[in-house]
C-alpha cells in the first residue's frame, strides 16, 4: 500500500529514544506526529513569506493570503464541501463546536428546546451544549449506547421531538473506536427537520469524509490529529445554515464597515473568523492533507484496519485483558485484570511508558461514557499511518510484562 519504513523517515520524532528505548508512540488519538513536509512548510513560511493576510497590498501579504486561501480550497476538496464559503478556520474541534453552540444557540435555541448528543461524546461535544442549555433554559438529551458499544438508533429516533433544535454526534469514538452510522443519524434527524453536527476529530485522520454524501449540516475537526499543526481546525457548515447564523466573535476580518453606531458583517466564511488567523498553520494543515492524499486515505485506512485487527488478536490472547466496545477504527481501550484485581490504568500507563511505549490513560475526556461503562478509566492505544506490527508486538509484550509484576 505504501512503504512504511520510508514513510516513517518522514517523521523524525519516531526515531528518538525515551528512557534509552525506541519510542513506540501509540497516543495518536490525542495528537499525531508531524511529517517533515508539514514542519518545513511552517519554517519556510515564517522565514520567507510571513505577513498578515487579507489586509496588505504588498507582495508578502498577497503571497501569505494566497497560501491561506489555497488552504481553504484544499480543506474544501478534502472533505468534499461544495464551496470554500463553507470552510471556517478555527483553533480546533473544540473551538468549532463552541462557535456553533454560541452562534446557532443565540439565534435558534430558546427555552424548552432540546439539543441531542450521544453517550460517547468527548467533553468538547458535551460542555458547550450544556452551557448553551443553561443560558437558554434548554434541555440536553442523550442517545443511549448498547452493551456492544453501538448507539441505540431506535432510542435515538424516539428522542427527537418538535422541540429538538440540533443533534451533535461523533463519527468515531475517541475511546471505543466505534464508528457511528452518521449517514443514518443525519437521515433520521432530517426526517424531523433537525440539523446535525458531526464531530469528525477522530474520523478525518482515518477514513474518507464526504460532507455531501453524509449530508451533515455541520462538521468539525482538528488539524493536529491529522498530521497538521496545533492551533488550527475547521468548522464546515452548509452555506444555507451559516448564512442564517450570527457571528461568534467580533473584531477585525469579520466586518464589512464599522462606525460607532453600527457594524455590518463580512460575508462567508469571514463573518466567523475574527482577528488574525493562524495563516501559517492553515497552510501547514493543507500540506498535511496533501501528505495524507499522496499516501491515499483508503490506503491509510486499510493499513490501520489491518494493524488494529492484528492488535486485537494479539491483545485478546493476554490473560485477563478486557477490551471495551467493538473497535472498528484505530483506537483500542482496555483494562487488565490480575489476581482478581484490575491493574489501575495509571499504573499500566506509567510502566508501559518506562518501556518506551506511549499510551493514554484515564477518562479520555469522556467522563459520561466512563460512568456508562461503570469504570474510572482505561488504557488506550491508538494507531496512525506510521505504526507497525513490531510496535504492536512491543505493546503486547509490554502489557504482559507489566501484568507479571502484579
Ligand atoms: N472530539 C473528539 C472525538 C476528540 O477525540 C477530541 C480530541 N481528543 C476533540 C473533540 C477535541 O479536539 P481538540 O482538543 O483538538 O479541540
Amino acid at each position: 500500500m505504501f512503504d512504511l519504513e520510508k514513510v516513517r523517515e518522514d517523521f523524525p520524532i519516531l526515531a528518538r529514544k525515551v528512557y534509552d528505548r525506541p519510542l513506540v508512540y501509540l497516543d495518536n488519538a490525542a495528537t499525531t506526529q508531524k511529517p517533515r513536509q508539514v514542519v518545513e512548510a511552517m519554517v519556510d513560511e515564517y522565514y520567507n513569506v510571513n505577513a498578515n493576510v487579507h489586509r496588505g497590498v504588498h507582495y508578502l501579504s498577497q503571497q501569505a493570503t494566497d497560501l491561506h486561501e489555497a488552504s481553504r480550497e484544499r480543506v474544501r476538496a478534502f472533505i468534499h464541501a461544495r464551496s470554500t464559503s463553507e470552510i471556517v478556520f478555527t483553533r480546533g474541534t473544540t473551538e468549532a463546536i463552541n462557535l456553533l453552540a454560541y452562534s446557532f444557540g443565540e439565534a435558534l435555541v430558546h427555552e424548552g428546546d432540546e439539543i441531542v448528543v450521544s453517550t460517547m461524546e468527548h467533553h468538547s461535544n458535551i460542555v458547550p451544549w450544556q452551557m448553551l442549555c443553561q443560558r437558554k433554559g434548554a434541555r440536553l438529551k442523550v442517545i443511549p449506547m448498547r452493551e456492544d458499544g453501538a448507539l441505540d438508533l431506535e432510542a435515538y429516533a424516539s428522542l427527537l421531538t418538535a422541540r429538538t433544535r440540533l443533534v451533535s454526534c461523533t463519527q468515531v469514538s475517541n475511546v471505543l473506536g466505534e464508528v457511528n452510522p452518521v449517514e443514518e443519524i443525519v437521515r433520521i434527524a432530517h426526517e424531523h427537520g433537525v440539523p446535525v453536527l458531526v464531530d469528525a476529530a477522530q474520523s478525518v485522520p482515518h477514513i474518507e469524509v464526504d460532507v455531501q454524501q453524509m449530508d451533515c449540516d455541520f462538521l468539525a475537526f482538528s488539524g493536529h490529529k491529522v498530521y497538521g499543526p496545533t492551533g488550527v481546525g475547521v468548522l464546515y457548515g452548509k452555506e444555507t445554515w451559516l448564512d442564517r447564523l450570527p457571528p461568534y466573535q467580533g473584531g477585525g476580518e469579520m466586518i464589512q464597515t464599522v462606525t460607532f453606531e453600527k457594524t455590518t458583517f463580512n460575508g462567508l466564511p469571514y463573518k466567523f473568523e475574527a482577528g488574525t488567523p493562524d495563516y501559517v498553520a492553515t497552510h501547514a494543515l493543507a500540506c498535511a492533507l496533501d501528505y495524507v492524499t499522496a499516501l491515499g486515505i483508503e490506503n491509510i485506512h486499510e493499513h490501520e484496519r489491518q494493524l488494529t485487527q492484528y492488535a486485537l488478536e494479539q491483545m485478546r490472547q493476554v490473560e485477563g485483558l478486557h477490551i471495551f466496545g467493538t473497535p472498528q477504527a484505530a483506537v483500542i481501550s482496555f483494562q487488565v485484570q490480575r489476581g482478581g484485581h484490575i491493574i489501575h490504568h495509571l499504573d499500566m500507563g506509567t510502566l508501559l511508558d518506562r518501556l518506551g511505549i506511549a499510551v493514554r490513560t484515564g477518562h479520555h475526556c469522556a467522563e459520561p461514557l466512563m460512568h456508562r461503562l461503570g469504570i474510572e478509566g482505561t488504557v488506550r492505544a491508538s494507531f496512525a499511518l506510521y505504526n507497525t506490527r513490531k510496535e504492536v508486538d512491543a505493546l503486547v509484550a509490554g502489557i504482559r510484562r507489566v501484568a507479571q509484576m502484579f
